[in-house]
């Protein structure tokens, strides 16, 4: 199953300090025996990573991570739920508040970024827009064999002032 989101909504609203005070605050001891992995008194356990029947799994105390000797897993708390549960680092450590509670995030709902979208599209469609319009600046020049004027030149400036005119006629009645 693949649980995996498009990469814009993956990194939604999460500042890079969420998944740092969540390595401190969730030891990854009790991360490993909330998602049910049993661990020897050393701290080892099969790899949930890869098949094996003698344990290289390793996992260390507080911030300390895991480490597989066998297949070469390893990382924070935060990476063991992103890999062990099959998410998003960003839904790893969402689960991972929601599962201990730590409050860093308001809501379960993602922040709703959607005016950014908005903008950008409303920014597009203005270059759009504008991109035509010099488009048909360009056609009324070739059409009136205006050459493109220097901007010191009263004559030309005067030239260019009644094409503005002219085209903004067009566009009131295109
Ligand atoms: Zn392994």
């Amino acid at each position: 199953m693949n649980r995996r989101r498009a990469p814009s909504e993956l990194h939604r609203g999460l500042p890079p300090e969420v998944f740092a005070r969540i390595v401190e605050r969730v030891p990854m001891t009790e991360a490993a025996a909330r998602y049910g992995l049993t661990l020897s008194r050393q701290g080892t356990c099969c790899c949930p990573f890869h098949s094996e029947k003698t344990p290289s799994f390793k996992v260390y105390p507080g911030t300390g991570g895991f480490y597989c000797f066998g297949c070469g897993a390893g990382g924070d708390v935060v990476t063991f739920v992103e890999k062990f549960l099959n998410l998003s680092p960003a839904q790893a450590a969402r689960r991972l508040d929601a599962d201990f509670s730590l409050g860093l995030f308001d809501s379960a709902a993602p922040p709703d970024d959607s005016w950014k979208q908005s903008k950008a599209e409303r920014e597009r469609s203005e270059q759009e827009k504008e991109s035509k319009d010099w488009q048909l600046v360009l056609e009324l020049r070739r059409l009136h064999r205006i050459p493109p004027p220097p901007a010191t030149d009263p004559e030309t400036y005067a030239q260019a002032k009644a094409l503005e005119e002219y085209l903004e006629y067009v566009k009131e009645t295109r």
